[in-house]
């Protein structure tokens, strides 16, 4: 690549060989190269003939090397959107996906905009079911878990960054960190994915922590049945995420702890991905 020296020649050549192992190759080529001369995607496009020089080539080359060996690019640009936030993401978190934005959306319908209701966002990652919900209701009092201390960090630094002061962080193992406590809406997207599934080649770069629950991809949410009904005011609802094959089960799962009106919605593709449960 070192004689192709024009931003035209330059993003031909990245997406051709992105193209074998990414779906958005000249995206993914026009977002690398826009954040390496730190300009917007649009400078690119208005100006293809512009030269570039060996320095600025070599450090695009890095990145592309990134995204080659299968790094999503929220990690190799640092930053992903979430929610019309733009949160910071490190390999310590999970990249929010877009499908989990219903799970806030489900939140929100139900979430007063005028009461003071306590909210709590079992695995936060990077903070994003949190700090959505927070700053959309921001009279509630949102608590957000997460057993990695390194992704409380980045969620505490995205809370702080977007200016969202009601939302509190706290490191533990799910419900261990507010025993005691009770709240109004528990909202969770724990790992589900099974040990054995195909999909985590793909996902090599993300914790398995945040990824995988056992053989069946149920344990984390098994725990989440048990414990969360004892955290939750009467009536109050547990909405949580989970994969699209596992609808019965995680229904089964919760109406064994004694959860009321189980309900699973689909995701904007259609798939069954979001159950809600009450507490009686
Ligand atoms: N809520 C974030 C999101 O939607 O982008 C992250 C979800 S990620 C699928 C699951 C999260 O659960 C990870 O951040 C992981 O560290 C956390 N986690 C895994 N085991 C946990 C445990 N025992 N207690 C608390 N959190 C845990
Ligand atoms: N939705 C993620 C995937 O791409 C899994 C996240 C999770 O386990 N909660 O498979």
């Amino acid at each position: 690549m070192n004689n192709l020296t024009t931003i035209k020649a330059v993003l031909e050549d990245a997406t051709c060989r992105l193209d074998a192992s990414s779906d958005s190759a000249r995206l993914d080529a026009e977002l690398l190269l826009a954040r390496t001369i730190d300009m917007p995607r649009s400078y690119l496009f208005a100006h293809p003939e512009e030269p570039l020089d060996e320095t600025t080539v070599s450090r695009f080359r890095e990145a592309l090397d990134r995204r080659l060996a299968g790094e999503p690019m929220a990690y190799i640009s640092g930053t992903r959107e979430f929610w019309s936030l733009e949160l910071m993401v490190t390999p310590a978190t999970l990249v929010p996906r877009p499908e989990t934005e219903l799970l806030v959306d489900l939140a929100l319908r139900e979430i007063p905009r005028r009461a003071e209701w306590r909210i709590l966002d079992l695995g936060t990652g990077s903070g994003a079911i949190a700090i959505a919900i927070a700053k959309e209701r921001p009279l509630s009092s949102v608590t957000a878990t997460d057993v990695s201390a390194e992704a409380l960090e980045v969620a505490r630094e995205n809370a702080r960054q977007l200016d969202v002061p009601n939302v509190e962080f706290i490191a533990g193992d799910w419900t261990g960190p507010v025993c005691g406590r009770t709240f109004n809406m528990i909202v969770s997207n724990p790992p589900y994915v099974r040990s054995d599934d195909a999909a985590l080649d793909a996902l090599h770069c993300e914790p398995r922590s945040a990824l995988c629950a056992g053989a069946d991809g149920l344990d984390a949410i098994r725990i989440l049945a048990r414990d969360c009904g004892a955290l939750l005011e009467p009536g109050g609802a547990l909405l949580i995420e989970h994969g699209a094959e596992q609808r019965e089960s995680v229904a089964a799962v919760l109406r064994e702890h004694g959860w009321s009106d189980v309900a699973c919605h689909a995701d904007y593709a259609g798939l069954p991905r979001i159950t809600v449960a009450r507490r009686d």
